[in-house]
């Protein structure tokens, strides 16, 4: 196969979580110029319509992920109707930041829910569909943060350590059905989430003197990586978590 090829998603079909903005909607269209027929989840039917505003050959399936009931249905309700789902990209997840002596239970409780639990929900039912098919790809965003010590993040960095040994325990046990389970952990990009860092000078003077490369990255710097772990340019790779951070996690 010639080795452009390799990179091409044509005929696969994408279900990406968390679509309707940022880093979610990014991957969704980079995965649809790569050919893929792609699949935009989020809680939010409208805002998930003004998503497909930009990328109008993409579906829509509006499903809460920590809602175990519901995914399950949405999940089983894409593949009735528009087909098997190839590709599953959970990207789905929030932030919140406060002092650890002062972090609410239902932050605490909401991270989990969203960051971990909801990933495996998501990788569950679409494994279900994907085994008895004997292939499938899926992808958990991860995050720079579970390499990282920074203050006021530590429940947030707990979830994406955890999405990190999910992955590798999801592809061990998959992996003989002919599934492969990858992460891509993202460094630090300007979306909606970290708007609030965004904003702060002082901030983005300790990521440009800390950061190698020296800048926040583009969301759009994450697409090639997405790309490449969703097709046959990475069969031979499963349970790895692939940094796109600008060279962050490991400087000191
Ligand atoms: P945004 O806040 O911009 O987008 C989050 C997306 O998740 C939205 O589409 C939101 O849609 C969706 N979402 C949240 N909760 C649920 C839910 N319960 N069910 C379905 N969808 C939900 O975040 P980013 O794009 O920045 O982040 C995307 C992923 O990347 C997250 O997992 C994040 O932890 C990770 N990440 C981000 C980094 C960054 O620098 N931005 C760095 C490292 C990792 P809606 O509200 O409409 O439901």
């Amino acid at each position: 196969m010639p080795s452009l090829d390799l990179f091409s998603l044509s005929g696969r079909r994408a279900l990406i979580t968390g679509a309707s903005r940022g880093i979610g909607l990014t991957l969704a269209r980079g995965l649809s110029e790569a050919g893929a027929e792609v699949i935009l989840n989020g809680r939010h039917r409208s805002a998930l319509e003004a998503a497909q505003g930009d990328l109008p050959q993409a579906r829509i399936a509006a499903f809460d992920v920590t809602d175990q009931a519901a995914v399950i249905e949405g999940i089983d309700a894409i593949e009735r109707e528009m087909g098997p789902i190839d590709i599953l990209i959970n990207n789905a997840g929030i932030q919140r930041r406060a002092p650890l002596e002062d972090f609410a239970r239902a932050d605490w409780d909401a991270l989990i829910e969203t960051n971990v639990s909801a990933v495996f929900f998501t990788a569950q039912a679409a494994a279900r569909h994907m085994i008895r098919r004997g292939a499938g790809k899926i992808i958990n965003i991860c995050s720079v943060q579970s390499e990282l010590a920074r203050p006021n993040i530590a429940p947030y960095t707990a979830t994406k350590g955890a999405v990190r040994n999910l992955t590798r325990g999801m592809a061990t046990d998959w992996a003989k059905h002919g599934l492969q389970v990858n992460g891509l952990a993202p460094g630090y990009f300007a979306t909606e989430m970290n708007a609030a860092l965004v904003a702060d000078a002082e901030f983005t003077g300790w990521l440009q003197r800390r950061t190698p490369a020296a800048r926040w990255g583009q969301v759009e710097e994450l697409v090639g990586a997405a790309v490449f772990l969703a097709s046959d340019a990475s069969s031979f790779v499963n349970g790895h978590m692939l940094m796109v951070d600008g060279g962050i996690s490991i400087s000191l």
